[in-house]
């Protein structure tokens, strides 16, 4: 299993990581966002290197 982390305080909840994950992964939270179904996760990497605000620091496998 892998899953994105998120930086809460870097995230400007723009919705690019929501939009660009091809898993449904993400979803966006009322100031940030969050990992909804971190089972489904490919570890692409598209959420991190799409994020402008360099929020999303690794992708986590477990
Ligand atoms: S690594 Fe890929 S599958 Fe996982 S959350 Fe990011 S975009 Fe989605
Ligand atoms: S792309 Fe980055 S800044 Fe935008 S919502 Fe996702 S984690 Fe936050």
């Amino acid at each position: 299993m892998a899953h994105p982390v998120i930086n809460a305080d870097e995230c400007i909840a723009c919705g690019v990581c929501v939009d660009t994950c091809p898993a449904g992964v993400l979803e966006l939270g009322d100031s940030h966002a969050e990992v909804k179904d971190e089972d489904s996760c490919v570890a692409c990497g598209s959420c991190q290197e799409a994020c402008p605000a360099g929020a999303i620091t690794e992708i986590v496998e477990d």
